[in-house]
């Protein structure tokens, strides 16, 4: 039969499990990259992002040992949405690139399998043309809230605020092939996922 090597991005808001989701993929066996991943290896020295965002933000983003540090760079950003999306364009492209090369690099040595690449901003990146399919995970706001309350310790006044700065669901879900509700139980979760997860080796043949 005919291999057609299917890429899956798997997104969704916060809190609403794709890591979760991500995780019982790598169990089933889908090799899984995680986009957060990548994006902090393209900060390091030498690496795609790092002459670029001393360009643009100042040696002052350095620390002593000449690493990009967050932390100075975090400041910058969220007070000022113009430098934020100065610094999406410089990273969101190199991102994209490089999980190309990652997907490109897993065919080359063989594997067949669907590739899931976990990217909570594909959407917000435009990362859509590297993906076949896109799998968006959705929970209600009230399992959010309580779920990352009670697993992150985070206060449901941060989460809301977290929720209205990103991108909605019913923005997400003009992108999703497929969309997974997370609004039963962990079980409830893993059949679903499995079941789509299935469905994807079907159609990679
Ligand atoms: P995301 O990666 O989208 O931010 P996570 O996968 O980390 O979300 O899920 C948020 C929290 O909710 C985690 O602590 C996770 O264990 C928990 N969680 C996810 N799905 C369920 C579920 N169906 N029932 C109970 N807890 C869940």
């Amino acid at each position: 039969m005919a291999v057609k090597p299917i890429t899956i991005g798997l997104t969704g808001g916060i809190g609403s499990g794709k890591s979760t989701a991500a995780k019982i993929l790598g169990e089933l066996g889908a090799p899984v990259i995680d986009a957060d991943k990548v994006g902090h290896a393209i900060y390091q020295p030498g690496a795609p992002a790092y002459q670029d965002l001393i360009g643009a933000f100042g040696e002052g983003i350095l620390a002593p040992d000449r690493t990009i540090d967050r932390r100075k760079l975090g400041p910058i950003v969220f007070a000022d949405p113009a430098a934020l999306r100065r610094l999406n364009s410089i990273v969101h492209p190199k991102m994209f690139t490089r999980m190309g090369e990652m997907v490109a690099a897993l065919r080359r040595g063989g594997e067949a399998r669907p590739i899931v690449i976990e990217a909570a901003i594909l959407i917000e990146a435009n990362w859509q043309p590297l993906f076949d399919e896109i799998w968006l995970v959705t929970a209600s706001r009230e399992h959010v809230i309580e779920r990352v309350e009670r697993d992150r310790g985070m206060k449901p006044a941060q989460t809301e605020a977290r929720l209205r700065a990103q991108l909605s669901d019913e923005e997400r879900r003009k992108f999703a092939t497929a969309v997974i509700r997370n609004d039963g139980t962990l079980d409830e979760l893993r059949a679903a996922v499995t079941g789509l997860w299935h469905g994807a080796l079907a159609r990679a043949g």
